[in-house]
């Protein structure tokens, strides 16, 4: 059976990152947070502007002061001042001070800003006393970044600090990358929707809303599709409508071995390449990856047809296409999977048999990481004890036994 390794190397490879010069969309500023970059940015502007004050002080001639101390301080004329936001009236001459206010314009002559503390007023004038370093306190203007530079390079997230940057260059509107349209199907006899009554014997569809929550906190956009009934043609139809609006597909249920499983069958009628039928992961086993072409485009739609258990859906998701959809997005870093080494609370096991994944909470004690397994039953079945998850135990194939108080490698979610 494929392992998990080889998997991830299929599906990361099948992923084409959106189109940048056509999949993307113009963004006023404030609605640009967490939204992909997709066109470097540069601005007209330096910055620092102009050459301006890092203290509130004195701007002087650092000649002038350069021999100044306590025991014989440098007397100059308070000539003007310079308080934020006004540009300065006149040069500084020699033998002049400037009163001047943090992030005010140097005036033209001064080089060097002397901060308040060291110095005294003496009715109109200043003494200085103690020397400054030359330039000291002086913010110059480019210093910070160049006219004509790159700002920020496209492929990376916008967080708070690339707005401020963004608005600072005067960036009123974004260019980002379209959001990746993930259509969702829930396939099973035995659904019904959560407002609809539910007779022995049925399941409520979780799955749609789960996996529709983590296609939109990772911020693609969730297309519902709704409940498919197993039979041939309903799911035929289903996945044709699928293919057609999305760039992704995710369906649950139906991918195993039961009577009912149609999935596979159907992909293949309708024209997919299948890559993947089956991984050997815990919980998740029957995982079929799967890729349609895209009519009148070199793209294509990648199709995952995950299990039906919530957990191992989930669990599924969470390995495999959270990193194959923020890749997709445009993202050029930070997309792959993020793995932590932490110390088990508990004793975890395996049948060794299986790459296995274990849930639970992943915490940081004392800057040191650790692993807390879900309490209660842990099946696929069981999606109740998944709520609070955020990290994934992994254990290899290979390795039936963890030991509480032994490192183990923790996949982050969220
Ligand atoms: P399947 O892979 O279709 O055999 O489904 C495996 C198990 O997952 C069965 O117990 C199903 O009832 C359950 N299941 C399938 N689809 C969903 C869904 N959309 N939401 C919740 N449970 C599901
Ligand atoms: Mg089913």
């Amino acid at each position: 059976m494929l392992q998990v390794s080889d998997a991830e190397a299929i599906i990361f490879n099948l992923v084409q990152p959106l189109d940048q010069k056509w999949d993307r969309e113009v963004v006023t500023l404030l609605t640009a947070i967490d939204r992909i970059l997709a066109i470097p940015v540069t601005s007209e502007l330096d910055f620092p502007h102009w050459d301006n004050s890092a203290m509130d002080g004195y701007a002087v001639r650092y000649d002038d002061v350069k021999g100044a101390n306590k025991e014989q301080p440098t007397a100059l004329e308070i000539a003007f001042e310079i308080p934020a936001g006004v540009k300065p009236l006149r040069p500084l001459k020699s033998g002049q001070a400037a009163r001047i206010f943090t992030g005010a314009v140097m005036p033209e002559g001064a080089d060097t800003v002397v901060m308040q503390e060291q110095t005294q007023i003496e009715g109109d004038r200043v003494l200085i006393l103690e020397a400054p370093k030359n330039q000291e306190f002086v913010r110059h203007r480019a210093s910070f970044y160049q006219a004509g530079e790159q700002l920020l390079p496209p492929g990376i997230t916008i967080n708070p600090a690339e707005i401020a940057v963004l608005a600072a260059a005067q960036c009123r509107e974004v260019t980002v990358y379209r959001r990746p349209r993930v259509a969702i199907l829930s396939t099973g006899n035995e659904l019904v929707a959560p407002d609809e009554l539910l007779h022995m014997g049925q399941i409520v569809d979780s799955n749609q809303y789960a996996l529709a929550a983590l296609v939109a906190q990772i911020g693609s956009e969730p297309v519902p599709m709704g409940i498919v009934r197993d039979r041939p043609e309903y799911v035929k139809k289903a996945i044709s409508q699928a293919i057609s609006i999305a760039d992704v597909v995710l369906s649950s249920g139906g991918v195993s071995v039961g009577d009912y499983d149609y999935i596979d069958k159907n992909l293949e009628q309708l024209g997919a390449t299948i890559h993947i039928r089956a991984v050997g992961i815990k919980p998740g086993k029957p995982l079929t990856v799967a890729t349609f072409p895209k009519p009148k485009t070199k793209q294509r739609v990648l199709y995952f047809g995950l299990p039906g258990n919530p957990v191992s859906a989930l669990v599924t998701f969470w390995r495999f296409v959270q990193p194959a959809l923020r890749k997709l997005s445009g993202l050029t870093h930070n997309w792959q999977p993020k793995f932590v080494l932490a110390r088990s609370c508990n004793d975890l096991t395996s049948d060794g048999k299986r790459e296995s994944y274990m849930w639970g909470q992943l915490h940081l004690v004392n800057g040191k990481y650790e692993f807390l397994l879900a309490k209660g039953n842990s099946s696929s079945g069981n999606l109740i004890n998944l709520a609070q998850t955020n990290g994934l135990a992994v254990l290899p194939i290979g390795q039936t036994h963890v030991s509480a108080g032994e490192q183990v490698q923790v996949l982050q979610i969220n």
